[in-house]
């Protein structure tokens, strides 16, 4: 028996329905213990509002403009009547569902005509065929395909698949609700939890994991390994205030330049032919394939002794005059896919490598930094794109200190410590990585904070003109959000629009649901969703009792967006209690 997507459309809508966090993990795992074998994987990327892997740069390239056209084809409407609904209702996907039911009226058995209940299988086929479509007249063949679609869809799934198709499922949950409820379709409860998490960390393939667990139970996982050509999660850091307390903690630490650019994963294949030439992909942090932004990476054969390498490095910008790293900002310019070629000119890029995670065939994430340094002395040999980053091996705090000071004079941001005999801990922010930026100074926040926009307010005089004026800004607790603070000065004006071209993605007509506790007075103008991530840095933090995460950031300021970064990858409230305590004392542990 296979599942319909009429069948997996009502369980969206039941999600849609949903917002106890539990009552929506017992849902998908109901969907879970129900789908086949076949099917789970497939639900899991469709769950996801993709029909990939969230790092396979597989996408459907439609706009809403296209999606309008292939409704008018399907359903002969005009499409003036469709704008009109959809303006009045902020969602395509709902216009499609009623123009739908206008035109094709249940019979007395309540079918409709024409309708098909095709299986999850063929429209996950159906929709992989659209993402296919390339260059000249894809668009016709994207209205053509999609228009056939929808004329035989039942009205429920073409509600789901235009939100599918526009990136707007919004269902309310991330990858660790799924993660919980595929243990829960194992066990009933969520012990598998943090192994499934483990294996999703080493390989985030959400639909790969369900399929491998759904075959063969947990003991599926072990088929879960690292590969070229799939991130791993990143390592990241952890905050402690002071030297003496890192070598308290860590004991024996590698101590590394900390440089301000951009986090870029390495992916080298190299070429068993000859005549062709080697695989090199890059991804982001937030597992988003980068390599057309890299191209002078295709060119590291030569610096690279291995035939297959996974390699963790931070890009920086060099000035090609001075030849010192140059800011984050500059370096971002490089990101601009389109000046690909003329910003190159302008701002080299060099690749500091500082570990390495897999060579030819073998995970290296289990031996020690101290053998995967040998490694990665081994592997790279330094030259004009990679360098292998510096180091010192010390246990000494005031060694320690005064490394960070040089680095600070150099105009570094400080120094990365890492535990000598840790292992690599995929998508972690454990005690083997510490980043240190500035000693801790009582009532100062030394750091900054990662918050997620919530919603912002229209704003007076000169800003009306941008249609933002302020923005309220949240932290991170488990899958929802609470706020720390509202930001409306020390904005640039060019900035401001930035921010509200970019929220315009996110905009929503109600609060999202993953929203929490979110006081009278801050009530937003205008609901964005949680996809926009923003770096705030602060006076110091105060506590709050309006404020939901029960901490504010005093005297807030925006750093940059973090276009790298994910609402799962926010600041979280235990993290902000930390720097809270520790501003308040600066030799607690944070
Ligand atoms: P995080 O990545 O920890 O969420 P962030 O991007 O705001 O936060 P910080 O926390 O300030 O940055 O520092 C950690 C980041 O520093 C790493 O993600 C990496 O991009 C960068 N980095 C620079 N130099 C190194 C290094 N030598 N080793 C590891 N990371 C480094």
């Amino acid at each position: 028996m296979f599942m319909t997507i009429n069948e997996l459309a009502v369980f969206f809508q039941k999600l849609e329905q949903t917002s106890s966090r539990l009552a929506m993990t017992e849902l998908l795992s109901q969907l879970f213990r129900k789908a086949g074998k076949g099917e789970i994987g497939k639900i899991c990327y469709l769950l996801q509002g993709r029909v990939a892997p969230l790092y396979d740069a597989i996408e459907f390239g439609m706009a809403e403009k296209l999606i309008i056209r292939a409704l008018v084809k399907a359903y002969g409407i005009d499409e003036n009547q469709i704008q009109k609904k959809f303006k009045q209702t902020g969602d395509l996907g709902n216009a499609a569902q009623s123009y739908y039911r206008v035109l094709k009226p249940a019979s007395p058995a309540g079918r409709h005509d024409n309708m098909k209940y095709f299986s999850i299988q063929e429209v996950y086929r159906k929709l992989f065929d659209l993402t296919q479509a390339a260059g000249e007249g894809s668009q016709e063949k994207k209205i053509d395909l999609l228009a056939e679609l929808m004329r035989s869809l039942d009205p429920l799934s073409v509600r789901y698949i235009v939100r599918i198709l526009l990136d707007k499922l919004r269902l309310g949950f991330s990858e660790m609700t799924t993660l919980d409820a595929l243990s829960w379709m194992l066990k009933g409860n969520k012990s598998l939890r943090e192994k499934l998490e483990s294996a999703y960390n080493i390989r985030p393939d959400i639909g790969f994991i369900a399929e491998r667990v759904k075959e063969e139970g947990i003991g599926g996982l072990t088929r879960v390994k690292a590969k070229v050509g799939a991130p791993i999660l990143a390592s990241l850091c952890q905050r402690l205030p002071t030297a003496d307390e890192m070598i308290k903690k860590m004991g024996m630490v590698a101590v590394e330049p900390k440089y301000d650019g951009v986090r870029v994963q390495i992916h080298y294949e190299k070429s068993k032919v000859k005549s062709q030439k080697s695989k090199v992909k890059t991804f982001s942090r937030n597992l988003e394939n980068t390599t057309e932004m890299f191209p002078e990476l295709q060119q590291i054969g030569k610096q690279i002794k291995a035939e297959e390498v996974i390699l963790d490095s931070e890009a920086m910008g060099i000035d090609p005059k001075t030849g010192r790293v140059i800011s984050f900002q500059e370096t971002m310019t490089r990101k601009r896919k389109h000046l690909i070629e003329g910003a190159r000119q302008k701002v080299p890029l060099k690749f500091y490598v500082f570990d390495v995670l897999y060579r030819d065939g073998k995970s290296l994430l289990n031996i020690p930094l101290s053998e995967r340094r040998i490694a990665l002395e081994q592997i790279v040999s330094s030259g004009n794109i990679l360098v292998v980053s510096p180091q010192i091996v010390t246990d000494s705090p005031s060694v320690l200190r005064s490394y960070h000071d040089e680095q600070i004079k150099k105009g570094l941001e400080g120094v990365v410590v890492k535990k000598w005999h840790s292992p690599y801990e995929p998508g972690r922010r454990g005690y083997s990585w510490v980043k240190f930026k500035e000693e801790g100074k009582t009532g100062k926040l030394t750091d900054t904070i990662d918050a997620v926009i919530m919603g912002y307010y229209k704003g007076e005089g000169k800003r009306a003109g941008f249609g933002i004026g302020a923005f309220l800004a949240g932290v991170r607790k488990g899958d929802r959000f609470v706020t720390i603070t509202k930001i409306g000065t020390g904005v640039t004006d060019a900035l401001w629009k930035e921010l509200r071209r970019k929220l315009r993605a996110f905009t929503v007509t109600e609060k999202p649901k993953e929203y929490e506790d979110v006081g009278k007075t801050f009530i937003p103008d205008v609901w964005v969703a949680p996809g926009l991530v923003v770096e705030i840095a602060g006076d110091d933090l105060t506590k709050s009792s309006t404020h939901g995460a029960g901490i504010a950031v005093r005297f807030p300021r925006l750093v940059r967006m973090r276009l790298d970064k994910s609402p799962k990858d926010a600041t979280t409230v235990a993290e902000a209690r930390r720097m809270y305590d520790a501003q308040k004392n600066p030799h607690s542990r944070i």
